[in-house]
């Protein structure tokens, strides 16, 4: 709880001095892009620098490997909110190398919770679902054949109207720099 505590502390003094002032903006994104990136804590604050983009500027969704893994899921749930609710113009697919999630494997991950303490009924139930747990859990093996296939699925979705544009890339997480993806899945 320490942790939590500190982070509590802080965000009373922030508050208190209003630290909040320069961040202030609306829901809106003033640059119209929504990005769908990685959790990597490298980018955290690295992508909107290298990109400049202010707070206020953009929709970000990350996750892990910034890929989509359901047609149907949050993220393009999501996409979809920045899109008609929000006024998105433009989406930025932005993987990046050295990513956690390349020739990630399921079967070391299940053997982990394992570890944990879940047991293999557990593991049954998510399958009854209807769930391809390996498949859930496999990361990629190539981030620019990742990327493109991000792209693609975004571009063809039915839902996905003929005027926004889609594009690839994938950032150094070191330096910043940004590689365009050019797409042929
Ligand atoms: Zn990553």
């Amino acid at each position: 709880m320490s942790l939590i505590n500190e982070i509590l502390e802080y965000n009373q003094s922030f508050v208190d001095g209003k630290q909040y002032e320069t961040f202030d903006t609306t829901r809106f994104p003033n640059k119209r892009i929504a990005v769908l990136s990685c959790m990597d804590t490298r980018l955290t604050k690295l992508l909107p620098a290298a990109l400049n983009f202010k707070n206020g500027d953009i929709k970000i969704i990350t996750n892990a490997g910034a890929m989509i893994t359901h047609p149907y899921g949050s993220v393009m749930r999501s996409l979809l909110v920045a899109i008609y609710e929000l006024g998105v113009q433009e989406i930025m697919v932005i993987g990046h190398y050295g990513c956690g999630m390349k020739n990630l494997d399921s079967l070391k991950l299940i053997e982990k919770m394992k570890e944990k303490g879940i047991t293999e009924d557990k593991i049954e139930i998510v399958e009854s679902d209807g769930i391809d747990i390996h498949k859930w859990l496999s990361g990629f093996e190539n981030p620019v054949v990742s990327v493109a296939e991000t792209v693609t699925l975004i571009k063809e979705h039915p839902l996905i109207s003929a005027d926004i544009n889609v594009y690839g890339f994938l950032m150094d997480p070191h330096t910043g720099k940004l590689d365009k993806i050019e797409n042929e899945a």
